[in-house]
């Protein structure tokens, strides 16, 4: 949607095809006994700074961000403590020992100024070993590796990735915001653009790329072809095998296939009175997870007097098999926050489990750092493009998703050019 809407800007017709009878994939918004509800947690990380907003901008369109408050950790020993996002949290919080605070002043100074390169390919696991990280600084990066790469697990984590991302929030001094009055109103401002020459058609299932040699031609629907000069897929890599079968060499696809996309757990609440004042991130150490009181941050989400509270725990896509497993996590998951908010069971009016295997299109891990994943312009047909989060935009999570528009953007440009 929000390439469409960059392109249209500038008087391109676009055609949006939607399989389901709504946009917005897995940012969808939803209304529900007078809360509006996004897909899970979401954020928009470095918030004005963010590519997000840039798109917006060129939209004409100055997105407000709203900050959020103190973050906080439910610690291993069951305390609650205050989950440092800034310098003087790093000096005061709980989380961390006298001699881990000075080490962690110490580090983040030369996270500022380090070059990341190098360290794409090692592990969280491996970089904490190697710089005798524990106690609470671990569990600090831990679950730092959890929300910002939504990828807890250590092993696989990339230390360049994640420490890439913190030096861009300690350059900018902005981490995570939320966009004023929520998600809604970008989709209505990418679609109204989009409708300005173009077109969304929704129950819309693309079957397959029509191509011929190295052109595409447009899109089979319903087996009808609809021409396109040229066609952007949005939709996870792993997904695309269908579409591009024959069109695409083999080998790439079976490549695509096998990305690993990042898979979670998300619990909502409706709550019928107010739990908890936080208008931060809150953690759990156990089971790794986090989440936020999304109408603390905007209160026009949820009705007067009530609240919404949202919560993500990463789970690795394999643990999908297992239903049984599933449903036990998901009850931890409720234990420990009934644990951590007390109240909040009395207070539900509503829930809404989903246990999703794909949340982020690509895990950013040391086998998937932005080179190893899918580029912006199709191998071997000239006139196909790929965005989203799964492709090799820098950044992680969301991100990737959003800084992928632009760079779709510019790679069309650039073939447009040629
Ligand atoms: C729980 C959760 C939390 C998240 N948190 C954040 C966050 O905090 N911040 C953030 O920035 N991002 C977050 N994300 C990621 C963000 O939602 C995605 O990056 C973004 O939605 C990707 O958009 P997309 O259009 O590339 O792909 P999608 O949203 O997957 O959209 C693809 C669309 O294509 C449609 N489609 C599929 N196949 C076909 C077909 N054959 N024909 C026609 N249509 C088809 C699908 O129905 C879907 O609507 C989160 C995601 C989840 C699930």
């Amino acid at each position: 949607m929000q390439l469409g809407a960059l392109l249209a800007v500038e008087g391109e017709k676009v055609l949006v095809l939607e399989k389901s009878s709504r946009i917005g994939g897995r940012a969808a918004v939803v209304k529900k006994d007078g809360y509006t509800l996004d897909y899970g947690i979401h954020l928009v990380r470095f918030g004005p700074h963010s590519a997000l907003a840039e798109t917006c901008r060129r939209l004409g369109r100055e997105i407000e961000f709203i900050p959020l408050g103190t973050s906080y950790v439910q610690d291993e020993d069951g305390v609650v403590k205050v989950f440092p996002t800034g310098p003087k949290d790093f000096l005061t919080s709980r989380l961390f020992t006298f001699r881990e605070r000075l080490k962690i002043i110490a580090m983040i100074s030369r996270i500022r100024r380090a070059d990341m390169s190098n360290l794409l390919d090692q592990s969280v696991a491996s970089w904490l070993e190697e710089n005798k990280i524990t106690g609470g600084l671990r569990r600090y990066f831990h679950l730092v590796s959890a929300s910002m790469l939504v990828c807890p697990f250590l092993e696989k984590a990339s230390a360049g990735e994640l420490l890439l991302n913190m030096q861009k929030v300690l350059r900018l001094g902005v981490s995570v915001m939320y966009p004023r009055g929520g998600w809604a109103p970008l989709f209505d401002l990418f679609s109204r653009w989009i409708k300005k020459r173009g077109e969304i058609r929704t129950g819309a299932p693309v079957e397959k790329i029509a191509w011929d040699k190295n052109r595409v031609q447009g899109v089979y629907l319903q087996g009808e072809l609809i021409p396109a000069r040229k066609v952007i897929l949005s939709l996870p890599a792993l997904q695309l095998g269908e579409l591009l079968e024959g069109a695409v060499a083999p080998d790439l696809l079976e490549q695509w296939s096998r990305l690993r996309p990042t898979a979670g757990i998300v619990l909502e609440y409706g709550l019928s009175r107010p739990v908890s004042g936080i208008s931060g991130l809150a953690y759990l150490c156990r089971p790794v997870s986090f989440g936020i009181f999304t109408s603390n941050i905007e209160p026009a989400l949820a009705p007067r007097g009530k609240q919404l509270l949202t919560w993500l725990a990463p789970l690795p896509v394999e643990s999908f098999a297992d239903k049984a497993a599933l449903a036990a996590a998901e009850q931890e998951l409720e234990r420990a926050l009934f644990s951590f908010f007390p109240g909040l069971e009395e207070a539900i009016e509503w829930r809404r489990a989903m246990h999703l295997p794909v949340v982020d299109g690509v895990e950013v891990n040391i086998d998937q750092t932005a080179s190893r994943r899918p580029p912006f312009k199709v191998a071997g047909l000239e006139n196909l493009f790929l965005v989203g989060d799964s492709t090799a935009a820098p950044g992680a999570g969301g991100d990737v998703g959003h800084e992928s528009v632009l760079c779709c953007y510019r790679a069309i440009r650039e073939w447009e050019r040629n």
